[in-house]
């Protein structure tokens, strides 16, 4: 008799998992597929978040899958270096690998290579076809022509060093770098006392880097600080969607009627790509729904998908002043500015969550950038036709 399954997840990466782990817990008596195409969940992935972007009842249930946490960060620019308490968290790939692997059991399908989809099943490389109740299709971001993006682009390495660093909280911005490229910074996360990821940032037009040059940048920051590189024990590389604007409808319609989690699914904070929060409200939002029929589903993950949409349109006029009006060497300034704001200011606009009077404070003041091509950018790419609904 043919096997169906209530809900498969196609891309076991971080959406799909943490729906997968999520819907365990709440939701046993779901039968849950997670597939993917890699040999092993989590490949060389770091995933941060900052405490204040989720909810306790949020941090209760991601608790398990949590590698690292410290109690505060710092960032440093050429005129500013202050330290934000509030915790910083990492889930490191290979723990979320480990604990999904044991916790999911035959729920996950590795080495699968998916062909198709449609809302009620899955063709996989080999020839098979699965069925199920709904699919969701979570296999990162795909192109389209319906998004303006701009780039977070970086390649961190995990060094193994020859003597401790000294350092105890993460250095999630340090701008005092040479500018190339763009907005260049370097992010540290002290994982262990003689163990670091550093990770050499740009925000930039262009999704590429150069690795090769990159890593003698990364070499080069460790000397200045003074850390010998005894061993390179991994690499991670990504290049981080940042939307300027976008036509939700057309967007929403690549997605041939199957709903997307995740990257795919526009589902992440327009200005940092950063996608754990959104991953987890979106978890929440289903564990929580009764009908989770194709039907149901594509409704539901519609309105969340538009509902957000809307919700960002702001952070999308941010990039553009970001990206548009400010010179690529000068973009530092913006975000400088942005780190004198109250500490409040900047864990909401983080969590994705700016107030009205946030929204204000962030434009108002001496800007950091020429006042007339940022009003032009802002517009240039605005017109209500582009960016609606
Ligand atoms: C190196 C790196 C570090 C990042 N750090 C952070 C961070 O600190 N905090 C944060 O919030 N965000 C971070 N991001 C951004 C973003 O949150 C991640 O990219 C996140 O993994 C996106 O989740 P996702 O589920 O949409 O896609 P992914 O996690 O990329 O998962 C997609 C999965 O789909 C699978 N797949 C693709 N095609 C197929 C197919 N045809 N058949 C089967 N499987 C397929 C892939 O193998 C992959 O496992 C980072 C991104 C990268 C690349």
């Amino acid at each position: 008799m043919r096997r169906t399954w209530d809900l498969i997840l196609v891309g076991a990466g971080l959406a799909n998992g943490l729906l997968a782990w999520h819907l365990r817990a709440r939701r046993p008596e779901l039968s849950v597929l997670l597939i993917d195409q890699a040999a092993a969940m989590g490949a060389n992935h770091t995933w941060s978040f900052h405490e204040s972007d989720l909810s306790p009842a949020q941090h209760q249930w991601l608790a398990p899958l949590v590698s690292h946490r410290w109690p505060g960060y710092e960032v440093r620019f050429p005129n500013l270096r202050r330290t934000f308490a509030g915790a910083y968290c990492s889930i490191s790939g290979e723990h979320f690998a480990r604990t999904l692997t044991a916790a999911l059991g035959r729920q996950l399908m590795l080495n699968a290579v998916v062909k198709r989809l449609t809302p009620d099943t899955v063709q996989l490389a080999s020839g098979e076809t699965l069925h199920a109740g709904a699919v969701i299709d979570g296999r990162g971001l795909a192109p389209s022509e319906h998004l303006r993006l701009g780039y977070q682009a970086f390649l961190g390495q995990e060094v193994q060093l020859a003597q401790p660093h000294g350092l105890t909280l993460p250095t999630v911005m340090d701008a005092t770098v040479a500018q190339h490229d763009g907005y260049r910074f370097v992010y540290v996360l002290p994982l262990a006392p003689d163990r670091l990821l550093i990770e050499d940032t740009y925000y930039r037009e262009s999704p590429t880097l150069d690795p090769f040059l990159v890593r003698e940048r990364i070499n080069a920051y460790a000397q200045a600080h003074g850390w010998q590189v005894e061993r390179i024990l991994r690499e991670e590389q990504g290049s981080l969607p940042i939307i300027l604007a976008g036509r939700f409808e057309a967007f929403y319609a690549d997605g041939q009627g199957v709903p997307r989690s995740g990257l795919r699914g526009g589902l992440f904070h327009p200005v940092t790509g950063y996608s754990l929060p959104e991953a987890v409200r979106l978890a929440d939002l289903l564990a929580s729904t009764t009908d989770l029929s194709a039907d149901a589903l594509q409704v539901l993950l519609y309105r969340h998908r538009l509902g957000l949409w809307r919700h960002q349109r702001y952070f999308r006029l941010l990039n553009r002043m970001l990206f548009l009006a400010a010179a690529p060497p000068q973009r530092w300034k913006v975000l400088e500015r942005f780190h004198r704001l109250p500490p409040g200011l900047i864990q909401r606009f983080y969590a994705g969550a700016p107030s009205a009077t946030d929204k204000l404070r962030l434009l108002l003041g001496k800007p950091p950038v020429p006042v007339l091509p940022a009003l032009k950018a802002m517009l240039d790419y605005a017109p209500p036709a582009q960016e609606e609904p």
